[in-house]
């Protein structure tokens, strides 16, 4: 499994790609940025199989239309408890003075945890982890222990929940509930910052902490 993260927006959102040893590949959250993923995408000589996002806000979904079109795959997710943010995403351009895109619906929603997406020698079980919005999800490869996650779990952080949907006791208890039962050497590739541990967060992360 190889993982390149490139930050893209202004908001320095997480996109990951993640592909195999036959370059068989998938873009977590394209947020941003289209042509500069294209352009390392490329360079890369990846074969981009399918697009996956964890939830319908703007700085993770907004450069999928384009990677769609481009290398002419699928969008899947997230739950479709964030449909509301994909048909707002216009409004949320003009809340977040971020780039404009017209509002899109994924090509498949992702309702069912712990549903196995196999694309070449990679596979993700979906979780659902709602709190920031109410239809995130994210993929965990058991294999080689990464969690891709979004704004659900940051290094010493937690996602906001003060938007419209959000809801603060339901992401404690996805975090406590979906993603510390993983092992604690998982690591936690988040939608903003630097990646951490699961053991780590269990340990020092004040929001979530677990006594032990
Ligand atoms: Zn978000």
């Amino acid at each position: 499994m190889n993982i390149e993260i490139i930050p893209v927006t202004s908001f320095r959102q997480n996109c990951s790609l993640v592909w195999d040893d036959n370059k068989s590949a998938v873009a977590i959250d394209p947020g941003g940025d289209s042509q500069k993923l294209i352009r390392r995408i490329e360079e890369l000589g990846l074969d981009l199989k399918l697009i996956l996002l964890t939830h319908g806000h703007l700085d993770h979904v907004g450069a999928a239309p384009q990677l769609k079109q481009y290398f002419d795959v699928k969008v899947w997710g997230s739950n479709q408890a964030d449909q509301y943010w994909f048909e707002a995403l216009p409004e949320q351009s003009k809340k977040f003075g971020l780039f404009e895109i017209p509002a899109f619906l994924p090509d498949r929603w992702l309702n069912e945890n712990g549903e196995k997406i196999r694309i070449g020698e990679l596979e993700f079980e979906v979780l659902q982890l709602p709190g920031h919005t109410p239809g995130h999800v994210g993929f965990i490869d058991h294999k080689n222990k990464v969690a891709f996650t979004g704004d659900v779990l940051f290094k010493q952080c937690i996602g906001r929940t003060d938007f419209i949907g959000g809801d603060h006791q339901t992401l404690l208890n996805s975090i406590k509930e979906r993603m510390y039962v993983l092992p604690d050497d998982t690591i936690v590739i988040a939608g903003h910052g630097s990646y951490t541990t699961i053991g780590q967060e269990k340990r020092t992360n004040p929001f979530v902490k677990v006594e032990s």
